[in-house]
């Protein structure tokens, strides 16, 4: 995975694993890979761990009361990635950036990814454009990558739900 000016792949990564945690290392690292991500060693438990307290601070992330607290929680966590960005070529890969020390466990290299993807998407398109889906039962969380930037559905479905509830609730009402 080669991360975007916006870093929309990582953080939308971050969102499907958030949402529906792997049970397993095998399960984490098959939709790692599914989602392009070059796996450089073998995947473990502890990788498993790692990436779990990456995805329950991501999730603060997320619910942060507002800009400033949303920063404070990305910075945070971007300190305790911090490595310096270098060019990096594998075979079949063009040169690219980094943003993490060679040979680090996947469960690191999540950690990383998560906090530069996201911190990409807030600064690149908007601080508000990481939520909640807004159909209550829902909950899932999202990157709003929208035009407008004005997403508040999780999905068409979740829109549609919404639209239809809104409409028997008038019809109700009438
Ligand atoms: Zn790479
Ligand atoms: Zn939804």
């Amino acid at each position: 995975m080669h991360l975007n000016p916006y870093g929309e792949d990582a953080v939308n990564l971050a969102a499907d694993l958030a949402n529906n945690r792997p049970g397993s290392a095998e399960e984490l690292a098959g939709r790692c890979r599914t989602a392009g991500l070059t796996l450089e060693r073998p995947v473990t438990t502890d990788d498993l761990d790692r990436a779990q307290a990456a995805l329950n601070a991501w999730e603060k992330i997320v619910d942060a009361a507002g800009e400033q607290e949303r920063a404070d929680l990305l910075n945070r966590m971007l300190a305790e990635a911090a490595a310096y960005p270098r060019l990096t070529s594998h075979p079949g890969a063009g040169w690219h950036l980094h943003y993490r020390d060679a040979e680090q466990p996947l469960g690191s290299v999540l950690f990383t990814l998560f906090a530069v993807g996201t911190a990409l998407h807030l600064a690149g398109r908007g601080m508000h454009r990481l939520r909640r889906c807004e159909v209550i039962e829902c909950d899932t969380a999202f990157a709003d990558t929208s035009r407008t930037g004005r997403q508040r559905y999780c999905s068409q479905r979740c829109a549609n739900r919404d639209a239809v509830r809104r409409h028997r609730a008038r019809s109700a009402g009438a």
